[in-house]
């Protein structure tokens, strides 16, 4: 193993500096590629974030609507890179940033990709601890193997599986198990023995439609599954015309 990786998976202490835009999920696709973009320069052009890039020791993790930075050296480093993101948005009026700083002792692994911090086939099974969280038990869901770690925090990702395994195969579904529509179904059986062209909210099998998350290809947003349900409902109403 690389000495650089292996440094990187030694367990030390790092001081996260955890940033979101606020409101992102309330801009439009590309409002949000430009704030993204904004936050990203002012992140870059920081000192601190520069010295600890040039030494080698930080870990950037994007989060889409912000990033984590992890840094190394001391809690001082994300604390002093919030204030010089701070100022440099003194005076931005569009781009509002929420920041907060974590620090605490991480230990790191390599995966297949020689990239660090993933535990794939891992699962929680307990977690241990007085008045906080000291410690969890992780379980390795391919040989059951059992390990304690200590962390003063976990942060739970949620909602990112569809639900669809008790549909019927003739309802297609991509390999993650997000239902197929519109364009992606027109060669489906049902479809190519009907005079119809699927409706953009259309699945494989004609008069059945899927809109919001659980539909392929779709943006996993609020406002995005509201707009796919009444779309659904026209789109319905089109359908039965057309075979009236
Ligand atoms: C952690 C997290 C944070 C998010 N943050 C944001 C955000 O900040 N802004 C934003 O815009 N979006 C956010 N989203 C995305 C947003 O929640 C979804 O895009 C939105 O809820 C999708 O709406 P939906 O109606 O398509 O699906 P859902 O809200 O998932 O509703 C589907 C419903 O169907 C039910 N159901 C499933 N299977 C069956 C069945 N067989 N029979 C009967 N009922 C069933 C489920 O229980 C659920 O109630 C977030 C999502 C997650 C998971």
């Amino acid at each position: 193993m690389a000495a650089d990786i292996k440094k990187e998976i030694e367990l030390e202490i790092a001081h996260v500096l955890f940033l979101d835009i606020v409101g992102y999920s309330k801009l439009s696709v590309n409002e949000q590629h430009v704030r993204v973009d904004e936050l990203n320069q002012i992140v870059r052009a920081s000192e601190q974030f520069q010295k600890a890039e040039a030494a080698n020791r930080i870990l950037k993790i994007p989060t889409g609507d912000g990033m984590a930075l992890v840094f190394y050296k001391s809690p001082e480093e994300p604390a002093q890179c919030a204030f010089e993101i701070s100022r440099a948005l003194k005076d931005n009026q569009r781009l509002q940033i929420r920041m907060g700083i974590h620090s605490g002792p991480i230990s790191g692994v390599v995966d297949v990709n020689e990239r660090t911090n993933v535990l794939y086939q891992t699962e929680i099974r307990e977690m241990f601890g007085g008045k906080k969280l000291e410690e969890i038990e992780l379980e390795n869901t391919q040989n059951g193997k059992r390990r304690h770690l200590r962390t003063p925090a976990v942060f739970s990702m949620i909602g990112a599986r569809p639900f669809t395994d008790w549909l019927p195969p003739e309802i297609e579904r991509d390999d993650k198990g997000f239902i197929k529509t519109g364009t992606s179904v027109a060669a489906a059986p049902a479809w190519q023995a009907s005079k119809h062209q699927p409706g953009r909210l259309e699945t494989s099998l004609p008069g059945i439609f899927a809109a919001g998350d659980v539909r392929s290809g779709s943006v996993k947003r609020c406002a995005a599954a509201v707009g796919e349900g009444g779309m659904a409902v026209a789109d319905v109403q089109i359908r039965l015309a057309s075979s009236s």
